[in-house]
């Protein structure tokens, strides 16, 4: 765990989040700034930068989730697609830096971005997480 590292204040429960899923090694929550509607981000629960420090274990129980979250999201969002984004250093466009894997729902036609410009209202975050996890069918 590192100190000033916001995402491993939100797994150790001294940041807020709106959870859909954790084991030991990965934690799903929504994304505090959507790009649509459903944007949920997972990560390893031990600390690693970006693609190039993360573990093979942790990379490939996050990459096992993706699936089942994709389900979920297409049920809960009713979606025509889903983007699976992941950033990695500054130059890549990375702002939090504690590897992570975006999974962004899409419908036709609509502009496309990775980051949203407002943060979600809490209470809308918490309904849609509580939805998701109705859902969420954990792989393994
Ligand atoms: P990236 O640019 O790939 O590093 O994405 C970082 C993502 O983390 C952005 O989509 C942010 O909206 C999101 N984010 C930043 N802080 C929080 C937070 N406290 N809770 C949930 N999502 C966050
Ligand atoms: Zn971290």
């Amino acid at each position: 765990m590192t100190e000033d590292c916001i995402f491993c204040a939100i797994v150790a429960g001294r940041a807020p989040a709106h959870r859909v899923f954790e084991d030991e090694r990965v934690l799903i929550f929504m994304d505090l700034f959507p790009a649509h509607a459903g944007h949920t981000l997972i990560i390893p629960k031990q600390h690693a930068t970006d693609l190039f420090e993360v573990g093979a274990e942790d990379l490939a129980a996050v990459v096992a989730q993706s699936k089942p979250l994709a389900a979920a999201l297409e049920r809960v969002f009713d979606c025509d697609g889903i983007a699976v984004i992941q950033l990695n250093r500054a130059a890549a466009g990375q702002t939090v830096f504690h590897y992570h894997m975006h999974l962004i729902p899409r419908n036709a036609g609509e502009p496309f971005g990775v980051h949203g410009k407002r943060q979600a209202p809490a209470e809308r975050l918490a309904e849609q997480a509580a939805r998701l996890r109705e859902v969420f069918e954990p792989a393994g």
